[in-house]
C-alpha cells in the first residue's frame, strides 16, 4: 500500500507524484485539512478548495476507491494514517513556498522518525527550482532571460490517470463544509472547481482566445484571458497538460500573428515559474521588500485611504471597478491588477502588503509566489520591478484599457448611466458636474499628480539618492 498525499494538485489526471505512486502498489489517496494552513486562507479559497475536494473524491469513486479526508497535523495525521494502512511509503508532489517547506520537513522527521519511507517530486512547475540558472549556476532576476532558457527547454508529457486496479479500496468521512472550517459562505461568485470546468475553460480558450490573446489580454472588457489561475494554483489541471494544449494550438496557428500569441501565452506560463524560483530562493519576499533600500521607504499610515481603496470607493474608476470585481468574482483582470496595485502603493503610498493581505483574503487564485510578484512589481521593490519613476495614471489607464468604459459600468453601478468621456474625465470635473453625472459616485480621494511626486522623492529617499 502506498499513500499519496494531495495538497495544491487536486487532481487525478496529470499527477506526476500520483503516478509515481501507482507504479508500486495500491494508492491510498489522502487530504489533510491542517489548521496552519487555513489560517492563512480567505473564504472564497476555502470555497474553491472544497468543490474541487468534491471533484475529486468523484474521480477516485469512479474508480472504485475514495479521498481519505482527515484534519489535524499533517506531520502527526499521516504518520497515524501510515500505521493504519500498513503502508510501505508517502508520496507527494513538491510545493515552493516557505510554509508549505517548514510543513513538509516536519513531515518528513515525522515520518523518519516513524521509520516510513516518503519520496516527494517535481510536479507544480515544468522547471524545478535550481534548473534554470544564469551561466554562473546563480538564478534569474531578469525575467526576459529566464523565459528565453524556459521556452527552449524540453518539457514532459502529461501524466496517466491511475486506474481502479492501482487504487486502493477505501472509504473516506464526509467532507467538512465551509463553516466547519471557520470561513462564512462568500458573497463572492467563485468559479467552478475541478478537472472538468477546468478543461472546459482550457478547451475554449486553445480555440479561440489564445490566437488573439497578444492583442486582447490587456482589454479587462474583451474578457480574453483563459481564467486558469485558479485551477493552477489548486492543481485541479496539470501544467504539461495545459501546455500540451498550447502546443497543440501553436500547431493550428494561422501565421505569425496567431503563434506569436500563442508564445504570449506560454510566456505567462513561464512568469508563473519564474517567480516560483524567485520565491524558492528568496523566501523572505513574502514580508520583506526584495530589493534592498538603504532605508526602508516612508509608506504613509492612512487607514481611511486604504478602507476607500478596498471597497472601490477612491473616485478613480477603473480601480474602483477593479476593486469590485475583486469582491464579486473573487478574481481580477490582471492589467487590473497592476492599476490597482500602483494606485495603493504609488497614488496612497500605503504598503504593498497590506494590498498583499487584501488580495490574499479575497483572490480564490491567490498564490503566495504570484501575489508576491505581483505587488512587489508594482510597488517597484521586486525583481525585475516596474521602475518607481513609471508609475501608472489610473485616468490614462483607463482611457486606454476601457476606451468605451464598459468593464468600469459592469462593477461600478452609480457610473452605469454617465458617458464614457465623462467617467474617464471623472478627476478633473467640477463638484457641480459630479453631481450631475454620477451624484453617488465619489470625488476623487487624492490628486494624482501630487501624489506621483511624493511617491517618486519617498523612493528617492529610501533609495539614498539626493
Ligand atoms: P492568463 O492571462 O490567462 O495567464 C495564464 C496563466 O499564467 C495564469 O493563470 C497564471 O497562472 C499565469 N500568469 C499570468 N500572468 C502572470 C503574472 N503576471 N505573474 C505570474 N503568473 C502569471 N496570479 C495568480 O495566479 N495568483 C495571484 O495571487 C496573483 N496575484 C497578483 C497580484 C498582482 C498585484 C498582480 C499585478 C498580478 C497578480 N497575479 C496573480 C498575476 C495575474 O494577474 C493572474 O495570474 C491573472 O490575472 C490570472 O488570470 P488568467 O488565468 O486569466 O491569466
Amino acid at each position: 500500500m502506498q499513500i499519496f498525499w494531495h495538497r495544491r494538485d487536486l487532481r487525478v489526471a496529470d499527477n506526476r507524484g500520483l503516478a509515481t505512486a501507482a507504479e508500486s502498489g495500491a494508492v491510498v489517496p489522502v487530504f489533510v485539512f491542517d489548521d496552519d494552513v487555513l489560517a492563512h486562507a480567505g473564504a472564497p479559497r476555502v470555497r474553491f478548495m472544497l468543490d474541487a475536494l468534491a471533484a475529486l473524491r468523484e474521480a477516485y469513486r469512479e474508480r472504485d476507491s475514495d479521498l481519505v479526508v482527515v484534519r489535524g497535523d499533517p506531520a502527526e495525521e499521516l504518520p497515524r494514517l501510515a500505521a493504519e494502512y500498513d503502508a510501505d511509503r508517502v508520496v507527494w508532489n513538491r510545493d515552493y513556498s516557505g510554509l508549505a517547506r517548514t510543513r513538509d520537513a516536519a513531515v518528513r522527521r515525522a515520518l523518519n522518525d516513524a521509520d516510513v519511507p516518503r519520496e516527494a517530486v517535481h510536479d507544480a512547475i515544468h522547471h524545478e527550482p535550481g534548473s534554470i540558472t544564469t551561466n554562473a549556476g546563480d538564478p534569474y532576476s531578469v525575467y526576459t532571460y529566464f523565459w528565453k532558457k524556459w521556452r527552449d527547454r524540453e518539457k514532459a508529457d502529461p501524466f496517466a490517470s491511475p486506474d481502479a486496479d492501482s487504487l486502493a479500496d477505501v472509504s473516506g468521512a464526509a467532507l467538512p463544509s465551509i463553516e466547519d472550517l471557520g470561513f462564512a459562505e462568500p458573497e463572492a461568485a467563485v468559479q467552478a472547481a475541478g478537472t472538468e470546468a477546468a478543461r472546459e475553460r482550457l478547451g475554449a480558450f486553445c480555440a479561440d482566445g489564445i490566437f488573439r490573446y497578444a492583442e486582447d489580454r490587456d482589454y479587462p472588457e474583451r474578457d480574453a484571458t483563459s481564467r486558469l489561475s485558479t485551477d493552477l494554483k489548486w492543481g485541479t489541471i496539470g501544467v504539461r497538460e495545459v501546455y500540451a494544449a498550447t502546443e497543440d494550438a501553436a500547431a493550428e496557428a494561422d501565421g505569425g500573428d496567431e503563434a506569436e500569441s500563442v508564445e504570449e501565452f506560454q510566456s505567462q506560463l513561464a512568469w508563473r515559474e519564474f517567480y516560483a524560483h524567485v520565491l524558492f530562493f528568496n523566501p523572505e519576499v513574502v514580508t520583506e521588500n526584495y530589493k534592498e533600500y538603504e532605508n526602508d521607504i516612508a509608506w504613509r499610515d492612512d487607514d481611511e485611504a486604504l478602507t476607500a481603496w478596498k471597497e472601490g470607493r477612491t473616485g478613480y474608476p477603473i480601480v474602483d471597478a477593479g476593486m469590485r470585481q475583486l469582491r464579486a468574482e473573487a478574481y481580477m483582470h490582471n492589467r487590473v491588477r497592476m492599476i490597482v496595485a500602483a494606485f495603493l502603493t504609488k497614488d496612497l503610498l500605503l504598503d504593498w502588503r497590506e494590498g498583499y493581505a487584501h488580495f490574499r483574503e479575497y483572490l480564490a487564485d491567490h498564490d503566495t509566489a504570484n501575489d508576491n510578484g505581483g505587488w512587489q512589481w508594482a510597488a517597484s521593490t521586486g525583481t525585475d520591478a516596474q521602475p518607481y519613476f513609471r508609475i501608472f495614471n489610473p485616468t490614462t489607464q483607463g482611457e486606454r484599457y476601457d476606451p468605451d468604459a464598459t468593464y468600469i459600468k459592469e462593477y461600478v453601478p452609480e457610473l452605469r448611466d454617465a458617458d464614457a468621456d465623462a467617467i474617464h474625465d471623472w478627476p478633473n470635473l467640477s463638484p457641480t458636474e459630479r453631481e450631475r453625472v454620477a451624484p453617488d459616485y465619489p470625488a476623487p480621494i487624492v490628486d494624482h499628480a501630487d501624489r506621483r511626486e511624493e511617491a517618486i522623492a519617498a523612493f528617492e529617499a529610501a533609495r539614498g539618492d539626493d
